[in-house]
């Protein structure tokens, strides 16, 4: 195949599809354009071990720069695309000529959600998704005795424990009755809210966020009540949009996330897409799923790169996820939306167990804490009716 093959964003999905394409079989050119100035890198440890000062940039690179000359995948980073036009084939960069493309794949990723509350352009009232978001965070790291974090989700959850692990008092604010909630079932989060609190994280749920306070910099968050949580920083993590925009101008269908099928087909014959910017149907689900993973980032990208070479796989994964929170590790397998019972197995006060959901007698998802065993067996184990011994006992 001799085409010429533009790959719009340079994170996780795109640096994977220019691999798998090239191992593939891909003779033609590949060209991964991305807005960041660095290698394609890995997000996780942004809010884990990079944070905490623990690895370096370079360790965050997916692949060295080598790489990327010896597979002849082009890289035009610090380059944002600003308009693709589907008929001429054509992706419009910020700066610079067009640049024309046989096939065009989207793998722009999500961002993060803001907040549109008086004082959310405070400086000090910072988003996590890049290397430059945490190089913006780690002097007001250093400088703030006290930070906040709007969100008790992973990401929330994560940078909480970064902070304590340096000594700063740390607010969450929580808008629901409990933390992870759309992910997790009420034991988990219960646990979860146990480890923060004994690690002096003060945890207010169901907390209304009002406004940011401060003169030239945030001083503190004003929740409905009226209460002012001080602060010298405050990160919001209240969750991801699709960066889907220049696929909808484009004329390509979307929907949260720009749709695709099995293969990552859009609704244009020569665009596919793959990762977080994407949603498709899940047969295993019965739904359509946005998934925002390293795991479906990956394991997307290869679907796309085998349909693009001719060989069509219909993607449909059992999703896994992990985070960690102190010397805490949840490691999630499948999706427990839609659970009508959960059962616990093991003591949560050991800090070793896992919850397994179901749905009519089926197992749908598991969730493990500190309990590796259990986890890499429910990736082999979704959708099977459920026994006591289906999963390792605690
Ligand atoms: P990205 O890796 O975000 O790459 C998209 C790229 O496209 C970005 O570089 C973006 O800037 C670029 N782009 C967007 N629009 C344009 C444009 N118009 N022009 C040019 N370039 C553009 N997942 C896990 O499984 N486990 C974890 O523990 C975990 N922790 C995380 C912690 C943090 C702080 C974050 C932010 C994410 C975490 N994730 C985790 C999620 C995981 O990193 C993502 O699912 C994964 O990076 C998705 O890959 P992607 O290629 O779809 O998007």
């Amino acid at each position: 195949m001799q085409d010429r093959v533009v790959i719009l964003g340079a994170g996780q999905a795109g640096a994977q599809l220019a691999q798998s394409l090239r191992a593939s079989g891909h003779e033609g050119e590949i060209l991964l354009v991305g807005d960041e100035p660095w290698l394609p890198y890995q997000r996780p440890p942004l809010s884990k071990k990079f944070l905490a000062g623990e690895m370096e940039a370079e360790g965050l690179e997916l692949r060295p720069a080598a790489f990327y000359e010896t597979q002849r995948i082009g890289l035009r980073l610090s380059t944002p695309v600003e308009a693709v036009d589907c008929r001429e084939k054509r992706v419009y960069p910020k700066a610079g000529e067009p640049i024309s493309y046989d096939r065009l794949v989207f793998a722009t990723g999500t961002r993060p959600r803001s907040i549109p509350l008086p004082g959310a352009d405070l400086p000090g009232v910072v988003t996590l998704r890049g290397i430059a978001d945490v190089d913006a965070m780690r002097p007001l790291f250093k400088q703030s005795s006290r930070i906040a974090v709007v969100g008790g989700g992973y990401i929330g959850l994560e940078v909480a424990a970064v902070a304590r692990s340096f000594g700063v008092e740390v607010t969450v604010l929580e808008a629901q009755d409990r933390v992870m909630k759309r992910v997790v079932s009420p034991a988990v989060s219960a646990y979860f809210e146990n480890l923060h609190g004994e690690n002096g994280v003060d945890l207010r749920l169901g907390a209304g966020v009002a406004a940011f306070e401060g003169a030239s910099q945030v001083e503190g968050v004003r929740l409905a009540d009226g209460t002012v949580v001080p602060c010298g920083m405050v990160l919001v993590a209240v969750g991801a949009a699709p960066n889907d925009e220049l696929a909808a101008k484009a004329g390509i269908e979307v929907s949260d996330g720009i749709l695709v099928d099995g293969g990552g087909r859009t609704s244009d014959e020569n665009v596919h897409a793959a990762g977080d910017c994407t949603r498709f149907h899940s047969a295993r689900y019965g739904r359509s799923i946005r998934l925002e993973s390293v795991q479906n980032a990956i394991d997307q990208a290869k679907a796309v790169a085998s349909d693009m070479a001719g060989k069509p796989v219909d993607y449909d994964p059992v999703p896994w996820f992990w985070s960690d929170q102190y010397a805490t590790k949840l490691q999630i397998a499948g999706l427990s939306q839609d659970y009508d019972e959960a059962v616990t197995v093991g003591d949560p006060a050991s800090g070793s167990f896992y919850v397994a959901y179901l749905a009519a007698g089926r197992l749908i998802a598991v969730d493990s804490i500190n309990h590796p065993r259990s986890h890499m067996l429910a990736r082999r184990s979704i959708g099977e009716a459920w026994r006591a011994d289906l999963l390792p006992a605690a």
